[in-house]
């Protein structure tokens, strides 16, 4: 039988999707930028369903490319070209919330901000936000270890994961849901699955810690000189749970994009959206003329100062489809890397530079670059003592950098636990390690 046969089997007759039209959307990414032909997709509903799909695919030698929300920005969840699609759109169930543990155990499919609600609704919030909420599934987050606005102040989606449900490449479930939070039984599968970018099993569903609500925050828009002053404004505003940059290019883009005023009566070289539950201090450091600031004054300000920043990326894609390049720097080197970016990329090539201050996360976007350029940046994050990859995983776009950012010896433990887990190499081949 074919290939496709067997699938509707292992599906119970579910819809196998071969149909141009129909798998056309999940062979693109959200950029733009990577696509590949699908065999085909097949979207299974329960774990024991993902396991008989794979079983399948294993016997025909056939790889299998999981795909959330398809917003990752680096290829991972798009085929190569030949492999099945497995999308996890069916995987959406949502637990109650458990309000004495706050825990809720969420299907791999179902998107972030679902979860995010499901917590408000109970009281609680969820440690992880951004601004493809609407779109990026649980599996996706956990499967790249997304971070995101929160991050400052609650760590990447590895801190908020206490337990999953897997399907290894063999057909075989792991299932560790009970959310304990003592559990010293060996290695924690959960946290080695965690950031996998989909090579070593098919998460189905995720156990996750949720929070009291942040108490009350101020929120402010800094004018900055560069990267200096910011990090002055991250080491005196205590408590930050937020602290996001932007250069000019990008606010000027997203004011034109969006026909938004300018935020501050002066231009700056750059901007920091901060927030904390008390900003006294930056009103310490705009008294004596130092900064140009203003602060929100209610919701809808709020909202309107997070528009600068939240809006970037669909900005950025009205103009071409950008080379991103994700990249986190310690944070004495980031004034350096900024300083030395412009003098690596080739003439003509245009920069918008934003990211996560806080972190040491930049999102360097490029627009009508050159072949070179990547490989410059990159090269350049490695010796300013940073990764190449933060917070959107290596995917395809990376692969060929990994060594930038591992050690040979690194990389071999990586491939001897590939090996392990995946034997026959069928899960996101191509992706996070080169083939
Ligand atoms: C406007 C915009 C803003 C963004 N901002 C941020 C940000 O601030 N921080 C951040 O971290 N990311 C950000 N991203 C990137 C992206 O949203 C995240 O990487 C997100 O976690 C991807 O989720 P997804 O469901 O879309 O995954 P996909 O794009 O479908 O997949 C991403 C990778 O995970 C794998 N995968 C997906 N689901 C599973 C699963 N169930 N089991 C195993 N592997 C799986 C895929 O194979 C692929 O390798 C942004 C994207 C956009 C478009």
């Amino acid at each position: 039988v074919s290939l496709e046969t067997a699938l509707a089997g292992a599906l119970e007759g579910g819809p196998v999707l071969t149909d141009p039209a129909l798998t056309a959307s999940y062979e693109t990414d959200w950029t733009g930028a990577f696509s590949g032909r699908a065999r085909c997709v097949v979207s299974p509903a329960t774990a024991d369903a993902v396991g008989r799909v794979l079983r399948v695919c294993a016997s025909y030698g056939v790889g299998v490319v999981v795909q959330g929300g398809n917003t990752g920005l680096v290829g991972g969840s798009v085929p190569g070209g030949g492999e099945v699609v497995l999308s996890t759109r069916k995987l959406c169930g949502l637990g109650p919330v458990d309000p004495v543990a706050r825990q809720v155990t969420a299907g791999a499919g179902v998107p972030l901000a679902q979860v995010q609600r499901a917590a408000r609704g109970a009281g609680l919030s969820y440690g992880i936000d951004f601004a493809a909420r609407d779109s990026a599934t649980i599996g996706g987050t956990v499967a790249t270890n997304a971070g995101g606005v929160r991050v400052l102040a609650h760590g990447t989606t590895r801190a908020q994961v206490l337990g999953v449900e897997a399907v290894l490449a063999d057909g075989s479930v792991l299932r560790r849901l009970g959310g304990l939070a003592k559990d010293a039984t060996g290695y924690d599968l959960a946290a080695l699955l965690t950031g996998s970018e989909g090579t070593l099993a098919v998460l189905t569903a995720v156990r996750l810690r949720l929070l009291p609500p942040d108490p009350p925050l101020q929120t402010a828009l800094v004018g900055l000189a560069g990267l200096a002053e910011g990090l002055v404004v991250l080491s005196r505003v205590p408590d930050l749970h937020a602290a996001e940059v932007m250069d000019r290019a990008g606010v000027s883009l997203v004011c034109a994009v969006a026909g938004l005023a300018e935020p501050l009566p002066a231009v700056h070289p750059a901007y920091l959206l901060i927030e904390a539950p008390d900003l006294a201090a930056l009103a310490d450091l705009a008294g004596p003329g130092e900064l140009d600031a203003v602060v929100a004054a209610d919701g809808a300000d709020r909202a309107r100062l997070w528009a600068y920043r939240e809006r970037h990326s669909e900005a950025i894609a009205t103009r071409g489809v950008p080379v991103k390049l994700d990249v986190a720097l310690p944070l004495a080197a980031l004034p350096a890397f900024a300083a030395e970016l412009p003098g690596v990329l080739a003439a003509g090539t245009r920069r918008v530079v934003f990211g996560h201050l806080g972190d040491g996360n930049l999102h360097v976007n490029l627009l009508g670059a050159a072949p070179s350029d990547a490989d410059a940046v990159l090269r350049l994050v490695a010796a300013c003592g940073g990764s190449i990859g933060a917070e959107h995983g290596v995917g395809r776009a990376k692969v060929s950098w990994l060594h930038l950012s591992r050690s040979p010896a690194e990389i071999a433990a990586m491939r001897a636990v590939k090996a392990a887990l995946d034997p026959g190499g069928l899960l996101n081949p191509g992706v996070l390690l080169p083939t």
